[in-house]
């Protein structure tokens, strides 16, 4: 082969997800767009807020043309950067320093920047808890390390017996994701505290710090009056890679941080591995004009009850047929136990009803599908009676 072998062997295999949404537009074409039900991406279906719209014409009317779309430094613009620190500190209590913040574009960029700022060996495991995002894969084989997959307990959550298990001498760090994609599980305060006490001890038996890498692009997408967790408060050596793309609903703009804790060992030493990462993979800095949005709009969060009214709509279908699912109190995602055990089954059963759901084997999971929410109510309201039509085929309903 005249080209790696590896990067060939990704391009090559799209994903499961987008051989889907593609398998859902060639459908459409056949069928009608209204006849297929396409739960397949994590695409915010709500709009940005109107005070984004109105932030980036603000934004394109200043006078100063050349320094909105100019290179900022490369950690992103230091005022930036200050004000979502001071922004996280009123919301969490607690204070990052802009001196150890770093924008990306988003979480992608995010998680594959810090992985490569941590992994320094061939043998280090990078530990994750299944279910997880199927990229996490992606991005800690290009880093260079091995992905280890930390099986759930019951409901989907963090077993930590098996967590404290999975950790050894060669563990460099744990990526933790909550609200969960593809589960939408919230992790407990409890369950955090457990992984935090866990690792404090691994990192005192094997002499070195295991970081955890916060994975947070859900971080506002919570309901049921849940909070999500502030990781830094827990335990010292956090990184947390946040991203505006489901927030904000701006995935397509590529926007997002990394923030090293200030109490992480060795912080600064950390941050710059962050900055060489950022720059060995090229990233130059983030989009300019989407760093001084995000000054003006970090607070702001699209709206939230529409992914709450879909999730109470369809769990609340979905159970009535007899399907059963942890419950999902954020992000835009139901993870179904197919009925049979297997996936395909559950997937391949939808399939045939137009209804496009992803089978769970790339989350590191098997029997399950992943059912995105994040598409209009009127699509899901549409969808119940093929549900039905489902769960009566694989004998949930007589
Ligand atoms: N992490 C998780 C858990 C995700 O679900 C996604 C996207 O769906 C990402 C990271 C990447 O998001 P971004 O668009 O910010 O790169």
């Amino acid at each position: 082969m005249i080209c790696n072998e590896k990067m060939y062997a990704l391009g090559a295999k799209r994903s499961v997800i987008r051989e889907l949404f593609e398998y859902g537009k060639k459908r459409k074409s056949e069928v009608g767009e209204e006849n297929v039900y396409d739960f397949s991406l994590g695409n915010p279906s709500v709009p940005p807020p109107k005070a984004v719209k109105e932030a980036i014409i603000r934004l394109l009317d200043t006078p100063n043309e050349t320094a909105l779309h100019g290179y900022t430094s490369a950690q992103g613009d230091r005022g930036v950067r200050a004000t979502i620190a001071e922004n996280y500190a009123e919301k969490y209590g607690f204070a990052f320093d802009p001196e150890l913040m770093y924008m990306t574009c988003g979480a992608a960029a995010s998680l594959a920047i810090t992985l490569n700022a941590v992994v320094k060996s061939a043998e280090d495991e990078i530990l994750t808890f299944a279910p997880f995002f199927p990229e996490y894969r992606v991005f800690t084989e290009k880093a260079g390390a091995k992905l280890v997959s930390v099986p759930p307990a019951a409901g989907l959550d963090i077993d930590v017996e098996a967590f404290a298990a999975a950790i050894n001498a060669h563990t460099r760090a744990v990526i933790i994701n909550t609200p969960n994609n593809p589960s939408g599980v919230v992790y407990s305060d409890e369950k955090i505290r457990a992984v935090a006490k866990v690792l404090e001890a691994a990192s005192l038996k094997y002499g070195a710090p295991i970081y955890l890498i916060s994975d947070e692009p859900y971080r506002e997408l919570i309901f049921d009056g849940k909070k999500a967790p502030c990781l830094p408060l827990f335990y010292k050596d956090v990184i947390v890679c946040y991203s505006y793309s489901k927030a904000l609903s701006l995935p397509g703009d590529r926007i997002g941080y990394i923030a090293v804790s200030p109490q992480a060992t060795d912080a600064q030493e950390l941050y710059l591995a962050v900055c060489g990462a950022g720059r060995a993979l090229g990233y130059v800095c983030a989009p300019s004009l989407f760093q001084f949005l995000v000054k003006e709009c970090d607070k702001l969060t699209g709206d939230i009850n529409a992914y709450r009214e879909n999730r109470d709509l369809l769990y609340g279908a979905l159970t009535k047929y007899g399907f059963t699912s942890a419950y999902p109190s954020g992000a835009f995602y139901l993870f179904v136990k197919s009925p049979t055990g297997n996936a395909a089954d559950l997937a391949d059963a939808a399939k045939a009803e137009d209804v496009l759901v992803v089978p769970s084997d790339s989350f590191g999971c098997t029997g399950y599908v992943r059912i995105a929410y994040c598409v209009s109510k009127d699509m899901i309201e549409r969808s119940l009676p093929a549900f039905e039509r489902i769960a009566r085929k694989l004998g949930l309903l007589k």
